[in-house]
């Protein structure tokens, strides 16, 4: 090459610096039409009571099916989404969906529980009390049949709106829950601070279980933690037979994670509903939303 050997380090930074700039314009570009196109997709992770193995609800997860690239991950499109505004319309999306779905198991006869959504901090404006009322209204659910998750960083500014919105919500019977818990700011008096009803312990305390006995006194004392506030926990990325036990064991009072399903498409999602409800269960059992 007749490059100067002194210059070839900064050329090459300035040529993946202008192609990932170029990258994130084109997916900046190909989200703004992104709704319009139908290029959105639910995936529904199902959520399960520890002791029992009770099915009680899901986890909405969204999935950009591109039409070139094929799928990409909500990790690489969210944070850009939440970067540029564009989080609000595809938020209001899933919102809007996620009722639909809802409405759609349960005119089916099936139990689909509730619906859990993740909102970015973007969203929590005043305008999402309208929508949820919206989303409710429009397919005649009652608001437990939404739970919504933020993450411990939401709460991190703006203290005064966001806990005015959310306190609002969760008076009209909405449920929250704070999630990835352990791996942001967090500052146990959020948990006072705000009104949750559910925290989800992140799956980098569950990994570790089977052979750590830190992470097992991390986990029981989370739980210990949040039981004396009167919060349910889940246990996210529950992979292994021996984590499950571990949590069953630790007191943990529901579980998620690939062990016991990945997240499915709404089609599969329905299957799967439909095998829940030709199982006995017994009473007392039943999901929130029975009919
Ligand atoms: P999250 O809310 O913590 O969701 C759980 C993530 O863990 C999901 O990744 C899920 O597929 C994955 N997961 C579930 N069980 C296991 C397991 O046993 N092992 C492992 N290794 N992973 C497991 P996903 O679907 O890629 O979503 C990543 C993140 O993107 C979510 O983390 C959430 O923060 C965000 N996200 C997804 N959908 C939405 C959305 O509609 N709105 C917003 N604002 N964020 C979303
Ligand atoms: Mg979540
Ligand atoms: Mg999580
Ligand atoms: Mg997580």
């Amino acid at each position: 090459q007749a490059k100067k050997p002194g210059r070839t380090p900064i050329c090459f930074f300035t040529a993946e610096m202008n192609a990932q700039v170029h990258e994130r314009m084109r997916l900046e570009q190909d989200l703004n039409r992104v709704v319009a196109r139908g290029e959105l997709q639910l995936a529904f992770q199902p959520i399960f009571r520890a002791d029992d193995g009770a099915y009680v609800g899901a986890e909405v997860l969204l999935r950009w099916r591109h039409p070139e690239r094929g799928f990409i991950c909500p990790a690489t499109f969210i944070p850009l989404a939440e970067s540029t505004g564009q989080i609000v319309a595809i938020g209001e999306w899933v919102l809007r969906e996620a009722g639909r779905q809802l409405r759609r198991w349960l005119d089916a006869g099936l139990a689909p529980g509730y619906l859990a959504v993740n909102l970015s901090r973007v969203q929590l404006r005043e305008d999402l009390e309208q929508l949820i009322r919206e989303v409710l209204d429009d397919n005649d659910l009652p608001p437990q049949a939404l739970e919504l998750e933020i993450t411990e960083n939401v709460l991190l500014d703006d203290h005064q709106q966001i806990n005015a919105v959310l306190g609002r919500l969760h008076a009209q019977g909405l449920r929250f829950s704070l999630d990835d818990f352990g791996t942001g700011y967090s500052s146990l008096s959020y948990l006072r601070r705000f009104s949750f009803d559910t925290l989800k312990i992140d799956r980098s305390f569950v990994a570790p279980l089977r052979d750590d006995a830190e992470a097992a006194a991390l986990v029981r004392a989370i739980v210990a933690m949040a039981h004396s506030l009167a919060l349910k926990v889940i246990a996210e990325g529950v992979e292994t037979p021996a984590q499950q036990e571990f949590l069953k064991g630790l007191n943990c009072d529901y579980l998620q994670g690939y062990l016991l399903s990945r997240p499915l498409d709404a089609d599969h999602f329905t299957t799967f509903l439909a095998c829940c409800a030709r199982k006995s269960r017994p009473a007392g059992s039943s999901p929130v939303l029975l009919q």
